[in-house]
């Protein structure tokens, strides 16, 4: 009998975590340019993180989070999101002493028990960023403008921008108010799951899914028609520098996210690539999370996108390595010539494949040609005893002499690569 793995918990497998280097390659890239660090932070953390941070009333706490107790009967969940754990490292370590503004980025596995369905897995993994201490909106379009720029810099055209405010909780629990009178008005029209919440939670109908919540809902009053004074101008405000940065976002007066935490700005990157139309990438303002955690009154803002989807988008690009150069010796002397070779050449950063097997050279050459090597050179007892082989360019098909250094070799398989990105 073999163990196979959990349902919901996947492998990513060799040809497809090539992908996912790529992501977080250009993650790293991108978010280091506009300031941000990494920080890493564990995925266990105690449950009462998660229910002071999300909400009680949220889908997350009331019925996806792998909670147990441990052995030292400690409550402890698997971390369904990063935010709630960033920032209590945050507040543990005060790093806001270090500097009032804080950048950081992260990236890892989430979990959540959800039913299994096309796309959603129990295990996912998110990458994300938070700021922290700056009220002024200029960071909200900053960080919006850098999560553009970390898809654009991934080639796709898609997902769009849309962004909301929900306002503070002053002007959000007036709007609660209106929308909760709106909604006792349809009761019969909305799903179990909504009625019940209609009293707790009234924003989630909303983003329902279910077509007789959108039907009903589809004249609700708009939060952005709620906001005080203050959240509108830092709205608007909002607006004025996306626009001076250049990044396009639509308004959409509908979304709320799934999580308690969130105050005016919020926004998801929309796509219909994958199906219906979806987010892969969320996230908001959240100014009173730090001190609702027991820290200081220090606001913050962040994002944070699902890797699995991104990677989806990336569907139809090959990230796939090939090596620099393939190897093949005919008999033992020469294979010892090339693991010489191959092992200095790897050294000085070539990437050198070959055979272990001591097979035939036709059946050599087609693991070079599996392997899809830019270069191939062959070693038998001829060139071993002249000292010189043919290293053979694959993409062009022509083939030139070399000696067996590792300078000739280097200048040779290396010179090629450089004149090409010229
Ligand atoms: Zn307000
Ligand atoms: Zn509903």
């Amino acid at each position: 009998m073999t163990i196979s793995g959990i349902k919901g918990f996947n492998d990513i497998l060799p040809g497809e975590v090539e992908k996912w280097q790529h992501i977080e390659k250009v993650a790293r890239r991108v978010f280091e340019l506009y300031g941000f660090s990494e920080i890493r932070v564990p995925i266990l953390e105690k449950t009462e993180l998660f229910a002071r941070s999300i909400g009680d009333a949220t889908d997350i706490v009331e019925k996806e989070m792998y909670s147990f107790v441990d052995k030292g009967d400690n409550r402890v969940t698997m971390r369904p999101e990063g935010t709630a754990g960033v920032m209590r490292a945050f507040i543990e370590h005060k790093l806001h002493a270090i500097d009032p503004v804080t950048k950081l980025y992260y990236m890892g596995p989430m979990f959540r028990y959800e039913r299994p369905q096309k796309g959603r897995y129990r295990q996912f993994h998110q990458i994300g960023a938070e700021v922290t201490g700056v009220t002024n909106p200029l960071v909200d379009a900053q960080v919006l403008t850098m999560l553009c720029h970390f898809f654009a810099e991934l080639g796709l055209s898609e997902p769009r921008l849309e962004i909301n405010s929900l306002g503070c909780p002053d002007c959000r629990a007036a709007y609660r108010g209106v929308l909760r009178e709106f909604l006792h008005s349809k009761m019969d029209e909305l799903c179990d799951d909504c009625r019940r919440r209609v009293e707790t939670n009234p924003l989630r109908a909303l983003d329902c899914k279910s077509s007789g919540c959108k039907a009903a809902t589809s004249n609700a009053p708009s939060v952005l028609e709620h906001l005080d004074k203050g959240c509108a101008e830092h709205f608007a405000a909002t607006r004025h520098f996306l626009e001076v940065a250049g990044t396009p976002y639509s308004i959409n007066h509908r979304m709320v996210r799934g999580l308690d935490y969130y105050t005016r700005t919020t926004f998801e990157l929309v796509t219909g690539m994958l199906g219906a139309q979806s987010a892969v990438a969320a996230g908001g303002r959240y100014d009173g999370l730090v001190s609702d955690l027991g820290g200081p009154n220090i606001p913050g803002i962040g994002f944070a996108m699902g890797v699995e989807r991104v990677a989806l988008l990336l569907a139809e690009q090959d990230f796939k390595r090939s090596p620099d150069l393939f190897i093949a010796a005919l008999g033992e002397p020469a294979r010892d010539q090339a693991f010489r070779l191959m092992s200095s050449l790897q050294r000085i950063g070539v990437s050198v494949e070959t055979d272990y097997e001591g097979k035939s050279l036709k059946s050599q050459m087609r693991r070079s040609d599996k392997f899809n090597a830019r270069f191939t050179l062959i070693i038998g007892e001829e060139e071993l005893a002249i000292g010189r082989g043919f290293l053979k360019s694959m993409s062009a098909g022509t083939q030139e002499e070399t000696p067996f250094t590792v300078e000739e070799i280097y200048l040779k398989v290396k010179g090629v690569d450089e004149n090409k990105t010229c």
